[in-house]
């Protein structure tokens, strides 16, 4: 990976395809002198080798090739003098008509004058190297172009703002003041008193209840921006692609009132309370000889072996049939955590939260559609065969029960935590963070262990370093450039 930053990059910052407007973007010590060769201001006199252009200013021209003087656009440029720009460094903007073809010969221009392309994350990398962000804030911008709800969002701009790089650093500076006192009176014995332990214990506690409180809601940050896979299951012409229709609040699945229409598995994003949902649409699991359905049957086990939550849809409008029966128990069989009668001992917990509130086992709800039409399927009938699932009344004629469903999968998402919203505490919602603060309070109850054995000073400091180092990674002070080169990879192209 390139992690110099004394070279000049450019790229094309807006995504491929055609637009109102495209970017480029240059960035780097020779950026304005390119951008001088590369855009003629209109109506200018002064030769365009001593424009100096002002900082965060517009100005109006033309993008040319230099080599053979062709215009390539009509073109606006900004010019962002370092470090008072994105990356830190002098950046050069030039917005033109967002043609791929277009940007690409502004870009070329460039290129041809010595800037390099610049790789994914290439500019977000140096706003990290320049210290202008850290590393949660460098990728909190992917989470912000990536957000796909308001509270996803929400968050993530928290992050980028560097709410949680404020606990997280608050966390380390308390172990490496623990750590300082140690240090110093194992290198100057005669001078610096070994620190008492009353001391190291109040400084190891509160890094350790800071870390606790980050982690206490991570599961749930977690959801907000990874999202939840709902598999819709059902035998076929319960109302499944209704139910998708009515969640998506689109007409996307083909619903028709011939049964095993839903040949293929469809797959939405859909907004649930604030929950990026990934619905799976299924071809209902069923034993069945059509090989097209067969097909579909195979898509359906595997759509659901892959989802975090199982809505299984019956129709209330008819007694359980056969096929209800072996959908449960194909389910049973992938983990879901349904309990049929005959099976009950075996059957692994579900809605059992763990002590920090995950997203446990498999949860299903029971959806009980067609409320609208004669009943002939009680909850009580439904809670007999699958104990424990929560139960939904639903119509997708009258839409009645939909907002208590989406209510229902959002309290199974967030099972026993609070809205993010809530407090002012920072929500850790990536996993690579969270295995970081796990790290570090294995570190920290480490080091509290060997202060109650009054071992030696040198074993504290061997777990404090631990702790120190795992919070580094989440801000990116002891980031390995193979995590670095891990994390910038993802980015799109350009930023
Ligand atoms: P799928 O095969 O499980 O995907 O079921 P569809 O969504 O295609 O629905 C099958 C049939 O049942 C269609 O004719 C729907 O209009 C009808 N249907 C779906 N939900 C309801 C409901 O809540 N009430 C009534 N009365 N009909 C419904």
């Amino acid at each position: 990976m390139q992690t110099s930053t004394n070279d000049t990059i450019a790229a094309i910052a807006t995504p491929p395809g055609i637009g109102g407007v495209g970017i480029v973007r240059i960035s780097g010590p020779e950026a304005l002198a390119i951008a001088r060769r590369i855009f003629r201001r209109s109506g200018k006199r002064e030769s365009a080798v001593d424009w100096q252009p002002e900082s965060h200013r517009l100005y109006y021209g033309h993008a040319v090739q230099p080599r053979t003087g062709q215009t390539l656009d009509e073109a606006l440029l900004a010019f962002m003098r370092g470090p008072h720009s994105y990356t830190a460094e002098d950046v050069i903007e030039i917005q033109a008509h967002g043609g791929p073809l277009v940007l690409r010969r502004i870009l070329d221009a460039a290129l041809g004058e010595g800037a390099r392309l610049a790789n994914p994350g290439e500019m977000t990398l140096r706003a990290f190297l320049n210290g202008r962000i850290d590393l949660a804030q460098a990728e909190a911008v992917m989470d912000v172009i990536g957000a796909r709800t308001d509270e996803s969002l929400h968050l993530a701009l928290e992050q980028l703002r560097g709410q949680l790089s404020a606990q997280v650093q608050a966390a380390r500076q308390g172990v490496l003041g623990a750590l300082a006192m140690i240090e110093a009176s194992i290198d100057f014995p005669d001078d610096v008193p070994a620190p008492e332990p009353e001391a190291l214990q109040a400084a190891i506690k509160a890094a350790s209840e800071r870390v606790a409180r980050l982690l206490a809601g991570a599961e749930q940050g977690r959801v907000y921006r990874e999202g939840l896979r709902v598999a819709i299951i059902g035998r076929p012409n319960v109302g499944k692609s209704s139910l998708l229709n009515a969640l998506l609040r689109a007409e996307r699945a083909i619903v028709t009132p011939i049964a095993g229409t839903t040949r293929d598995t469809v797959e939405e994003f859909a907004n649930v309370r604030g929950i990026p949902v990934q619905l799976i649409d299924t071809a209902g699991i069923n034993e069945t000889s059509d090989p097209v359905e067969q097909i579909g049957v195979q898509r359906s086990r595997a759509a659901a072996a892959t989802a975090d939550l199982v809505l299984l849809v019956l129709d209330a409008s008819e007694a359980l049939t056969e096929q209800d029966e072996h959908v449960g128990a194909a389910l049973h069989t992938l983990g879901f955590g349904l309990s049929n009668p005959d099976t009950q001992e075996d059957a692994p917990s579900q809605q059992a939260p763990e002590a920090n509130g995950a997203l446990v086992g498999r949860p299903v709800v029971v959806v009980l559609n067609k409320s609208d039409l004669p009943q002939r399927l009680t909850e009580a009938e439904a809670t007999a065969r699958w104990p424990g699932a929560p139960v939904a009344h639903t119509s997708m004629v009258t839409q009645d029960g939909l907002e208590a469903l989406e209510e229902q999968v959002r309290a199974l998402a967030l099972v026993g935590q609070a809205r993010p919203s809530a407090g002012n505490e920072a929500l850790v919602t990536n996993t690579r963070h969270r295995d970081a603060l796990r790290r570090t309070a294995e570190h920290l109850s480490g080091a509290m262990e060997t202060l109650q054995q009054a071992l030696p000073l040198d074993f504290i400091a061997i777990d404090l370093h631990g702790a120190a180092n795992a919070l580094g990674e989440i801000t990116g002070e002891t980031a390995t450039e193979d995590l670095l080169e891990r994390i910038f990879h993802d980015f799109c192209l350009g930023k």
